[in-house]
């Protein structure tokens, strides 16, 4: 306040000497004002999402005229402190991005929360800071003894296994419900299924139904960010969605920006890579240097990267990422690893696995010092190296996570994923081996239950794939691939895809998508029809494709159940 009187009787006195200086003085008025009652406090930006370059800003420019402290600490890109816990400059607007600025209102806020992710962004962001030692990946003596008992929240049931192959029947119980396994977890990127309204795909006719449901922090984390979600009251409510919910940390979709131009060598088939795209969901153009090598950097702290929304500079680590899906609220998250290119040399990848391991050592203890009713899957890497898989599969299989998700190089199609699979899946089952990386003594930990706990296949879901990863014994797996090929026009069907836009179909009249699908499409509307919907561009094309297409999966997991049942596969 004292600076304020002295602000205005400068301004009486030298209009011109008080002009430049007056920016900073309201801006470290209004800090002291705002944050008086909370010594912790030391900037009044408590829920920004974007700090912002004045110069290069006409939307900032064109706000500037008020003195509200959200548009004051916008003027201050190189006030890194104020920045909270994820974002600290930009250098690209747009008006996309300007929704993503936080108003007035939120700006009068400060949590002692929101202070101590300030404070672990500072730290983070200082050039001044020390450089994180890099020590070896805790020990599962290192964490504590509960950790390792069964939850009450969550249980992974295995009813039948088959005596034909390596595929089982199960039942997960999360607190948002049941996940019948071998089952699929369609992508909804944003909080939504892309087309198709969650209460559709729950209920899709015929019985059949979505169950789990697999959402990106990346891009909740870009828009509208962690904080909106949790004060709508966690994923659930704010989708109004009472079913089951897994996110991921985000680095996948960070890696995969960077390696943009090895992303179509991954997998011929829809794999992890392709689950996110160079120019995002939303199709937004990226903004500059937001893809390439250049835009990612990695320490041992975490990842560095640039928004494909502004070019906003974001910090993701293992506890970010752990904070920011605790305040999503989904019942199963996913730890902090690191994606390598698939060309990367064994010894990168080795180094690559090592660093993966450590961040996902540190997720899970950041994880466990709030679990909040969540399970936590480890992300087994190691690429098409069957030692290194084998190293990461000992590692993480021993440290207390609810399940397993294998992420990483799945190979380049459908034949090099099986392959990879048949060798892989085995090191689920067999007995641990002891390594020096772990230790002697972790017998009495969680080793003794890998087998009992869930298996997770990121990022691969075509027909063909499913086939072959059920029967090898993987019990989830989520991918984009049918709703992204139902929007576009191609249907699945028993007797192979469908591409409806072709003039054949054009007085298909009568003739369903897939003779024996149950879908609510399939109940009420024609081939013929379909084919007009998607040439004439209808918006409700998108919707009747996709949802056929998640029902068509959601039936196959329903019918594998039944063959593995029967011991058929
Ligand atoms: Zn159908």
């Amino acid at each position: 306040m004292l600076r304020l009187f002295l602000l205005v009787l400068l301004s009486m006195v030298s209009p011109c000497l008080t002009f430049p200086l007056a920016p900073a003085l309201i801006k470290r008025s209004l800090n002291i004002k705002r944050c008086y009652n909370n010594s912790l406090c030391r900037t009044v930006v408590a829920s920004a999402v974007v700090v912002r370059s004045a110069a290069t800003s006409s939307t900032t420019s064109s706000s500037s005229s008020s003195t509200s402290p959200g548009v004051a600490s916008r003027q201050q890109p190189n006030n890194r402190s104020s920045a909270n816990v994820l974002v600290f400059d930009s250098s690209n607007e747009n008006d996309e991005t300007t929704n993503s600025v936080v108003d007035d209102d939120e700006a009068t806020t400060c949590s002692h929360e929101e202070d101590e992710m300030m404070v672990t962004m500072k730290n983070f962001t200082s050039k001044q800071r020390k450089r994180r030692p890099i020590l070896p990946p805790p020990l599962p003596k290192d964490f504590p003894d509960w950790a390792y008992e069964p939850r009450d929240f969550f249980k992974f049931e295995i009813i039948h296994e088959s005596t034909k192959s390596r595929a089982r029947v199960g039942r997960l119980h999360t607190p948002h419900g049941i996940i019948d396994t071998p089952g699929f977890v369609a992508v909804a990127t944003n909080g939504a299924l892309k087309g198709v309204d969650f209460r559709d795909a729950d209920d899709s006719g015929g019985g059949v139904g979505q169950q789990l449901v697999f959402s990106n922090t990346y891009h909740l984390l870009l828009h509208p960010g962690p904080d909106v979600i949790q004060a709508a009251g966690g994923i659930h409510k704010w989708t109004n969605r009472n079913a089951p919910f897994i996110t991921d940390s985000g680095g996948f979709q960070v890696f995969s920006l960077a390696y943009g131009s090895v992303q179509e060598d991954l997998s011929s088939n829809g794999g992890e890579l392709k689950r996110a795209s160079v120019r995002s969901a939303n199709g937004d153009k990226p903004g500059q240097n937001v893809i390439g090598k250049d835009a990612v950097k990695v320490t041992e702290d975490g990842v560095l990267f640039r928004s494909y929304r502004d070019g906003s500079r974001f910090l993701l680590t293992p506890e970010t990422t752990v904070q920011a899906q605790k305040k999503i609220g989904a019942d199963i998250i996913i730890p902090l690893d690191e994606l390598p290119g698939y060309y990367t040399d064994r010894a990168a990848l080795e180094e690559s696995v090592d660093r993966t391991h450590r961040w996902e050592a540190r997720s899970l203890q950041e994880h466990l010092s709030n679990v909040q009713q969540q399970a936590m899957y480890c992300v087994v890497h190691g690429g098409l190296d069957a030692e290194l898989r084998q190293k990461s599969v000992e590692y993480l299989t021993s440290l207390p996570f609810d399940g397993f998700a294998i992420g990483g190089s799945l190979g380049n199609g459908r034949d090099e994923l099986k392959e990879l699979l048949t060798w892989l899946m085995p090191m689920f089952d067999e007995p641990k081996q002891t390594n020096g990386d772990i230790g002697d003594d972790d017998d009495n930990h969680s080793a003794r239950n890998r087998h009992l706990k869930p298996r997770h296949l990121l990022g691969i879901a075509d027909e063909a794939s499913i086939r072959n990863a059920v029967s090898l014994g993987i019990d989830t797996l989520d991918s984009a691939y049918p709703t992204r090929l139902g929007r576009h026009g191609t249907l699945l069907s028993r007797d192979g895809h469908v591409r409806i836009q072709k003039s054949m179909y054009a007085r298909a009249f009568g003739e369903k998508i897939d003779a024996d699908c149950t879908c609510r499409t399939c109940q009420h509307y024609d081939r013929a029809y379909l084919w007009h919907l998607f040439k004439a561009n209808e918006p409700l094309a998108v919707a009747l494709g996709s949802l056929h297409n998640i029902h068509y999966i959601n039936n196959l997991m329903a019918e594998l159940r039944q063959d593995i049942l029967d011991n058929r596969i």
